[in-house]
C-alpha cells in the first residue's frame, strides 16, 4: 500500500516561495490502477515525484510497503527507487548511439538485475517492439521512443510503475496504444500510477487534483 499523509511541498524559485501541494492524502492499494488527472501547474508531476522517491515533502510522510520515504536518506532513497519504481517520464530521451535494447539495458544493469540483456528483451516484447531491438532510436517513431520509455521502467520488474503523461506528444491512437500496454502492465499484477490530462485515457480510479488539493475520485 502506498498512503500519502497531509503532503504539503512547495519550491523556492529565486526569492520566491511557490505552495505548490497543499495537504495531499492519498491511499492506493497494492495492484490498483490510478489515473492522476488536473490541468497543467495543478501538481500532479511535483506529486507524482514524492510518491516515487525522487524529492521529498515539506512536510507530511510518504509510506510505501511500510517504509517512510521521508526518513531515508538520498542514497537509500535511491536504492529503495531502482529496486521498487518504474518511473516512464514526459520527456524521454533515448541514448542517440546506443541501440534500442542497450538503451533498454542500462536500466536493467543500474538496477543490477541478472540476465540484463533477456530481461530488456522480455521487456521490449511486452511493449510490441522486440523485432526492433537492435534499431537505433533515430529509425522509431514517438510512439515507438514511449514504448522504449516503458520498457525500461519496467526491465527490472519494480513492483511500482508511475507515468507522468507518458502520452503528451503523441496522436490519438498511439496515446490509446501507451494505456493499453500500462493496462496489460497492470494486469499482470502491477500497481500503476498515470498522470494525464487527456479525459478519454483516464482509467479505473480516477483522481483529480486542482491547485494541489485532491477535489474528487470517480471510477471509470
Ligand atoms: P503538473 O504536472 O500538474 O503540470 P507540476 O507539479 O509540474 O504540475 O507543477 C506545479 C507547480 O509547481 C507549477 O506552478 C510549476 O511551475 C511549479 N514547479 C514545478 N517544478 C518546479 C521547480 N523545480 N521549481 C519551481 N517551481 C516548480
Ligand atoms: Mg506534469
Amino acid at each position: 500500500m502506498i498512503i500519502a499523509d497531509n503532503i504539503y511541498k512547495s519550491y523556492t524559485y529565486g526569492k520566491q516561495k511557490i505552495e505548490v501541494l497543499h495537504g495531499i492524502n492519498l491511499k492506493i492499494n497494492k495492484g490498483e490502477f490510478v489515473t492522476l488527472t488536473g490541468p497543467s501547474g495543478s501538481g500532479k508531476s511535483t506529486l507524482l515525484n514524492l510518491l516515487a522517491g525522487i524529492d521529498v515533502p515539506d512536510s507530511g510522510s510518504i509510506i510505501i510497503e511500510g517504509k517512510e520515504l521521508s526518513k531515508m536518506n538520498s542514497d537509500e532513497r535511491t536504492k529503495w527507487r531502482k529496486e521498487n519504481i518504474g518511473y516512464i517520464p514526459q520527456f524521454f530521451y533515448l541514448v542517440p548511439f546506443l541501440t534500442v535494447i542497450e538503451n533498454v539495458e542500462i536500466m536493467a544493469k543500474l538496477a543490477k538485475i541478472n540476465n540484463s540483456k533477456e530481461a530488456s528483451l522480455e521487456a521490449l516484447e511486452k511493449v510490441g517492439l522486440k523485432d526492433k531491438a537492435k534499431r537505433y532510436p533515430s529509425e522509431l517513431s514517438g510512439g515507438e521512443i514511449q514504448r522504449v520509455a516503458i520498457a525500461r521502467a519496467i526491465v527490472h520488474n519494480p513492483k511500482i510503475i508511475i507515468a507522468d503523461e507518458p502520452t503528451a506528444f503523441l496522436d490519438i491512437k498511439n496515446k490509446q496504444n501507451i494505456v493499453e500496454i500500462l493496462l496489460k502492465i497492470w494486469n499482470e499484477g502491477k500497481t500503476v500510477i498515470l498522470a494525464t490530462h487527456d479525459a478519454f485515457l483516464a482509467k479505473k480510479r480516477i483522481v483529480e487534483l486542482v491547485d494541489g488539493k485532491i477535489v474528487g475520485e470517480r471510477y471509470a
